[in-house]
């Protein structure tokens, strides 16, 4: 199913025009307008869904198998040192177009991007109950 309020089921539809990487039935490989480093792409399903969790179980499957083609893909042909795969779901985790993107992020030595976290502390006590909570 299409959204036809969604702007990026008019790009990966090809109704709004792109920097298109890759193209098949399913998805569509394009360059981000608003690029973290070079060669930031964005793969976008052409079925509307608004984020993993309503993403079919085959459609994630594709969206990785991609992934891994396009990562290396671009990582060659870019000189890229690294490349981060960022995929957000929801405000508080900085999703801002609701509809499922993957983010390929290459990354070169010193390109002044802050993409990691800063790193917290726990006990084991913590981390137990977490645990408990995620798969009880
Ligand atoms: P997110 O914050 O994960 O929802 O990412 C949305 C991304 O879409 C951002 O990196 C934007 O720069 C990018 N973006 C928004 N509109 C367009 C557009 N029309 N074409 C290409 N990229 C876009
Ligand atoms: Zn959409």
């Amino acid at each position: 199913m299409k959204d036809s309020n969604c702007i990026f089921c008019k790009i990966a539809n090809g109704e709004i025009p792109s920097k298109t990487l890759y193209e098949d039935d399913q998805f569509r490989v394009i360059l981000d307008l608003g690029p973290a480093t070079k060669g930031h792409a964005l793969i976008l399903p052409k079925e509307h869904y608004a984020n993993l969790y309503e993403l079919p179980d085959d459609t994630a499957a594709a969206a990785m198998k991609l992934a891994k083609k396009m990562a290396t893909q671009m990582s060659r042909k870019l000189g890229a040192d690294g490349l981060n795969l960022v995929q957000n779901n929801g405000e508080a985790a900085g999703q801002t177009v609701m509809h499922f993107h993957l983010h390929l992020i290459p990354r070169y030595v010193n390109d002044g991007q802050h993409i990691l976290w800063n790193p917290g502390e726990s006990t084991p006590e913590e981390l137990e109950a977490i645990k408990n909570q995620i798969v009880e």
